[in-house]
């Protein structure tokens, strides 16, 4: 399953799945699940989770998508208003913060 399409409309991406489900998320929740390494921390060598150093500080334009690029054919890339770009969000993780 993955996006047919999808748009922003206002503060939502609204999606179109393949098959046939229109759902939403709002943008606000989409940045602040952000999973890259920046945002969530990534796994040290032992596997365990590391805290980044500080947490993200958002914006007026956090909130704000400036572009959206696919990744190859299981994920999309969202730029932010705020610069912020290292973020991707795969069908599935849209799926659930959808529901
Ligand atoms: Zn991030």
């Amino acid at each position: 399953m993955r996006p047919e399409r999808m748009e922003v409309v206002g503060e939502f991406l609204a999606l179109k799945w393949t098959d046939g489900r229109e759902t939403v998320v709002d943008l606000e929740r989409l940045r602040r699940h952000c999973q890259c390494a920046h945002c969530a921390g990534e796994p040290d060598v032992t596997g365990a989770i590391r805290r980044p150093a500080a947490p993200p500080v958002y914006n007026a334009t956090s909130f704000e998508v400036l572009s959206l690029e696919m990744v190859g054919q299981y994920a999309v890339a969202i730029g932010w208003g705020d610069g912020h770009a290292t973020g991707i969000y795969s069908w599935e993780m849209l799926r659930e913060l959808s529901e």
